[in-house]
């Protein structure tokens, strides 16, 4: 058999994930891997959880990271906090939304769907309106960063009301963590799930939760084993807490990945470093630059200002553009991966991610030129110049 290593070709990530990884967390990851219950790596695990909880705004002591990606992360909530015959008010207003559900129903709870539109925030008044027609409901899950539309969803204020009616929550930061304000403590968030991939500019396949006193006692006194023996926190806790609630007594429950964590580390010390709030900061300029050069490409994106996102940019395909042939002209003239729409906006729109790594000055000016000129090789006019000063006018503030 004639085989050899693969080489990955040159990309920028530029689409919903993974995005860029920085050649920081590339280089923790190839250091030596050491045994999952050796005291360094426990040493290690602690820092983690403790730079994950900096990250998340919260002193949760459940707070670590789920050894698989962000959908297990969605799953360990789910499982944990779902015993059949609940009932639980789901937000859906896109793709994730519609995978909260699907947990639910598997989870043999019932499922109340609180539908808005794609493309637009959930709407806190139609939230009000189920816990009012369903006051036996328990649970009320959202999505906070709707990567397959790029909407914001007032996480607030939904969790709000949630309480006001005895509900717990469960919301999914996947996209949020690291690229908008999330704040899991003074929110009052129940149980928090997200990824390495998005806006931490680390690998995929690791799902940081957090569960607050509330949610965790609602897991310790199920009356129903969790159906899922590798996401059943009470087992999973043995591992990364210790039965004493300390690192000294860990117990085999599954060999962690152990470079994965490396790389997650590395990724939340670059935060910390960078500092939480000025990370915030930084998507948000980095976005309004992107814009600037967008919308002087003659383009527009369709999420209403108040409810975008800064690190998802849903843009409109233009009338008579081909929007598959504009990507597969980005990815292989340019090393430039955008993403397609999902769904209700599948061939409507451009999904252009500005995420961790990814969401840096250079990015955008490559983003900008390169569209702009296969704009205008499929005969679509767009002043290519003009949108990369927009950008640069933007960035120079
Ligand atoms: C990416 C994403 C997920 C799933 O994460 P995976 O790592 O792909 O499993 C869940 N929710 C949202 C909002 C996401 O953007």
């Amino acid at each position: 058999m004639q085989v050899s290593s693969f080489q990955p070709p040159p990309r920028t990530l530029m689409g919903p994930g993974p995005a860029d990884v920085h050649p920081r967390v590339t280089a923790a990851l190839a250091r030596p891997t050491i045994g999952h219950l050796d005291p360094a790596f426990s040493a290690m695990m602690e820092e983690l959880k403790g730079l994950l909880r900096y990250a998340l705004r919260t002193d949760n002591p459940l707070t670590m990271p789920v050894s698989a990606p962000g959908s297990a992360g969605m799953e360990t909530c789910f499982v944990n906090l779902v015993e059949p015959g609940d009932k639980v008010i789901v937000c859906s207003n896109g793709v994730f939304g519609g995978r909260m559900r699907e947990n639910v129903v598997r989870c043999g709870g019932e499922a109340v769907v609180v539908a808005d539109d794609w493309g637009r925030a959930v709407d806190p008044q139609k939230l009000e309106d189920a816990l009012k027609a369903h006051p036996d409901a328990k649970l009320v899950a959202c999505v906070h960063a709707e990567t397959s539309t790029g909407a914001c969803s007032d996480v607030k204020t939904l969790v709000e009301l949630a309480h006001r009616h005895d509900c717990l929550t469960i919301v999914d930061a996947v996209t949020a963590l690291g690229g908008s304000p999330l704040e899991v403590d003074a929110w009052g968030i129940d149980a928090v799930y997200a990824g390495s991939q998005k806006c931490l500019s680390c690998t995929p396949g690791l799902a940081p939760v957090s569960f607050s006193e509330r949610a965790l006692a609602k897991v310790t006194s199920r009356s129903t084993p969790v159906q899922s023996w590798f996401l059943d926190l009470n087992l999973v806790l043995g591992y990364w807490q210790g039965n004493d609630g300390g690192s000294s007594k860990r117990s085999y429950h599954h060999t962690a990945p152990v470079n994965a964590l490396y790389g997650l580390h590395e990724a939340l010390v670059m935060l910390a470093e960078e500092g939480i709030e000025q990370s915030w900061e930084r998507h948000h300029r980095n976005h309004l630059a992107l814009r600037a050069g967008l919308e002087t490409l003659g383009l527009e994106l369709v999420v209403p200002e108040a409810e975008r996102l800064p690190q998802l940019n849903a843009v409109a395909v233009p009338g008579g553009v081909d929007e598959a042939a504009v990507r597969a002209r980005l990815l292989d003239t340019y090393d430039l991966e955008i993403g397609a729409g999902l769904g209700a906006l599948a061939g409507k729109v451009w999904r252009i991610g500005l995420m961790g790594y990814s969401s840096r000055p250079e990015n955008i000016l490559l983003c900008l030129g390169a569209l702009g000129s296969v704009l205008n090789d499929m005969g679509h006019q767009a002043d290519t110049g003009a949108a990369l000063s927009a950008a640069q006018s933007m960035l120079a503030r």
